[in-house]
């Protein structure tokens, strides 16, 4: 089966000025080539549009959010189509920060993907579970769940169109990062988990990334793990030469 081409995304969160969200991307933009991961960059909504029309072939720029109505009454929300028009074609989905401040529920997020697939965008998909789930609960049991609830209602060929991203909440922002072992294990238990819904092939195909307090000093060796396909970086990716480091690591 063919290899999985890594990924390396940039999640800015509600981080960076207009100057350093410009001088960022530029320097990242300018450093990344065809020998590397495909990198993703996720800045604020507002940097979007100036961003966009940086991409190239190896650097894509997604959005953070968006609401999965067409157009309407939904004070301060963004659309797809609006996204589509400033040429943004990746979105983020399901982060652990838009499920718990913002109670983004599994059936909400279920919309948001189908939306996304429809408006042929690529979603990148979180999922992961807090730390008490972590020490005394079922962590895999739970990641599986938020799959199968907002994803396993989709066909093989949507499916083959996501990337995922396992992210264990309580390594978030924490410093703490999952083992290796740890991040391998969930990951292939993820795989196996598509693969009893889509078959091997669909699975295989799939990409995994880990997020939680990627740094340069542990990315080499999680993104070496056989499952772990990059990664979702949060800090890391504010600093343009450690986010590149990262991406080096991913190669
Ligand atoms: C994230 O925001 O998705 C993330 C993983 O953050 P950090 O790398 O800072 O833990």
């Amino acid at each position: 089966m063919a290899k999985r081409k890594p990924v390396v995304a940039g999640n800015w969160k509600m981080n960076t000025s207009k100057e350093e969200a410009n001088q960022l991307s530029t320097e990242i933009i300018s450093q990344v080539n065809n020998a590397q991961a495909e990198v993703l960059l996720f800045p604020p909504f507002v940097y979007l549009s100036e961003l966009g029309q940086k991409q190239n072939d190896y650097v894509a720029i997604g959005a953070q959010n968006f609401h999965p109505e067409t157009k309407g009454a939904f004070t301060g929300e963004i659309s797809l189509s609006m996204l589509e028009s400033i040429g943004i074609r990746y979105v983020l989905i399901g982060h652990s920060e838009r499920r718990t401040i913002f109670n983004e529920s599994d059936d909400f997020l279920a919309k948001k993907v189908d939306r996304a697939l429809l408006s042929n965008f690529s979603p990148v998909f979180c999922c992961g579970e807090p730390l008490s789930v972590r020490e005394t609960g079922n962590p895999m049991e739970f990641v599986n769940n938020q799959l199968t609830d907002s994803l396993f209602h989709l066909q093989a060929d949507q499916a083959q169109r996501l990337i995922l991203a396992y992210e264990p909440i309580w390594a978030i922002g924490t410093g703490l990062t999952a083992s290796p072992q740890q991040a391998q294990e969930m990951h292939a238990s993820i795989r196996q988990h598509l693969a009893k819904k889509w078959g091997e092939q669909t699975a295989h195909s799939i990409r995994i990334l880990y997020g939680g307090s990627v740094k340069p000093a542990n990315a080499k060796e999680l993104f070496s793990q056989p499952d772990v396909d990059g990664g979702l970086v949060g800090g890391a990716s504010l600093k343009a030469d450690s986010f590149m480091e990262i991406i080096k690591a991913a190669e």
